[in-house]
């Protein structure tokens, strides 16, 4: 046994996600059957006393951000996310092609909740044939009849990754270039068309099924106390195994590089591992044992994010992948604020200096002090993030930078 718990995916590959009475057979739209007999005010705290927290990746509390939706607004909407555009971050496509009805019985749920009659799902522009898949899923689950009244509709990006934070994702649907808004007003106060929004990840509405379906203790009882339930993992780079697990949120690191990943390519020895995507933090070799729940990712300085997990062996050049993580992020600035479309740029210009051999201390000392303004000033998680895998690779692997300066 690897450790492996399999609530989202435990059908994986045995039912057809596009098919509704596949679904239904396993146990499905029982959670919604139940929600349809309680209060939207009992669906909510029902989701919050399962203290499920988001995983698109800021791990904010479920129930409470569904709580926060104005009972008496005469319309509202229940945005889902599909966006993920964090490289090497895959789950929530998995999520679709295994288990694509669990979402929309989660989005359904969630429409009981707050009152809403229609829903999107934002699917990135790279995902054509889950548009489809999920057309195909949302006409099954129709027919059959179980979403009732509630419409769901699917919109594609078009390639922008800052299209994954949520306000620019609404600003896309509304039709207009992706930029992210100022918060607060938070989506739940003034969302799509200034309207009252709940937006949460795949990932985040394919748990409400089974929290509705088995009880809010039940989930509450798998995994870290505090992030409760299981996390999908995509795990990538120098790795014998290179594929998605669903693990309950108390597995450690360690055990995902080395039970589930089977180890470092060529037997050869770990140089970091980055969680979170591109705009994770890297975690050096002694911090691997560490529960991958968001609190104690957090208490080592990193962020499970959306549950990326890139691998780099020893002989890796950690000074050339941070500056390509720059290149990424200084291609994909919105450009809206100062601090990011100025801050990546110069980032990137800086890395490529050090990278090629012509960079100076002085340089290195600039890229610290920009990154703590990045992070204090951009107005997304965009910026804020993006000199994240910089510092933290200066941080834990600073000799690497110094063999490479003038
Ligand atoms: P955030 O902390 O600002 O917000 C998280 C969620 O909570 C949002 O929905 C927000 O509206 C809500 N919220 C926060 N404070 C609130 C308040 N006071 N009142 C009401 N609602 C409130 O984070 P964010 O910028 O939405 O997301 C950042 C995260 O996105 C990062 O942690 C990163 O890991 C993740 N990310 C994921 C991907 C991906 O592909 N899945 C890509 C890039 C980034």
């Amino acid at each position: 046994m690897n450790g492996e718990k399999r609530i989202l995916l435990e059908y994986a590959d045995k039912i057809n996600p596009e098919k509704a009475e596949d679904y239904i057979k396993v146990g499905g739209y029982k959670g919604l059957e139940k929600a349809r007999k309680m209060k939207p005010k009992q669906i909510i705290e029902e989701v919050k006393k399962s203290k499920l927290r988001g995983r698109g990746g800021a791990g904010f509390s479920t129930g409470m951000k569904w709580s926060f939706v104005p009972e008496h607004a005469p319309v509202k909407y229940v945005v889902c996310n599909l966006d993920e555009g964090e490289p090497g971050t895959y789950k929530d496509r998995i999520i679709c092609e295994k288990n694509a009805q669990a979402l929309l019985e989660g989005m359904a749920i969630c429409a009981l909740a707050i009152g809403a009659k229609k829903g999107y799902i934002y699917c990135r522009g790279e995902y054509p044939h889950i548009v489809r898949l999920l057309n195909n899923a949302i006409e099954s689950a129709k027919k059959a009849g179980v979403l009732e009244d509630f419409d769901i509709e699917v919109r594609m990006g078009a390639g922008a990754y800052v299209c994954g934070e949520e306000t620019a994702l609404i600003e896309s649907i509304e039709g207009k270039r992706g930029e992210p808004r100022f918060k607060p007003p938070f989506p739940g106060v003034e969302g799509l068309w200034g309207v009252p929004t709940v937006v949460n990840n795949v990932e985040t509405f394919a748990c409400i099924p089974y929290i509705l379906t088995h009880g809010a203790e039940w989930f509450a009882s798998i995994g870290a106390p505090d992030y409760p339930g299981t996390k999908v993992l995509t795990l990538t780079g120098d790795i014998n195994n290179p594929t998605y697990f669903e693990v309950p949120t108390d597995y450690l690191l360690s055990d995902v590089i080395y039970k589930l990943g089977g180890g470092i390519k060529g037997g050869r020895k770990l140089k970091a591992v980055q969680v979170g995507g591109s705009s994770g933090a890297f975690i050096p070799p002694e911090n691997i044992h560490t529960s991958i729940d968001f609190d104690s990712m957090s208490r080592i300085g990193a962020s499970l994010g959306s549950g990326a997990v890139f691998v780099l062996d020893e002989t890796r050049d950690i000074v050339d992948v941070a500056t390509r993580i720059a290149k990424f992020f200084e291609h994909e600035s919105c450009g809206k604020c100062n601090p990011c479309r100025e801050g990546t740029f110069r980032m990137y210009e800086m890395m490529q200096r050090i990278n090629a051999g012509r960079g100076s201390e002085e340089d290195l000392e600039n890229i610290l002090v920009l990154s703590r303004v990045m992070q204090k000033a951009s107005l997304c998680g965009l910026g804020q993030a993006a000199p994240i895998p910089i510092e933290t690779t200066i941080k834990h692997f600073r000799e690497d930078y110094m063999r490479k300066l003038m």
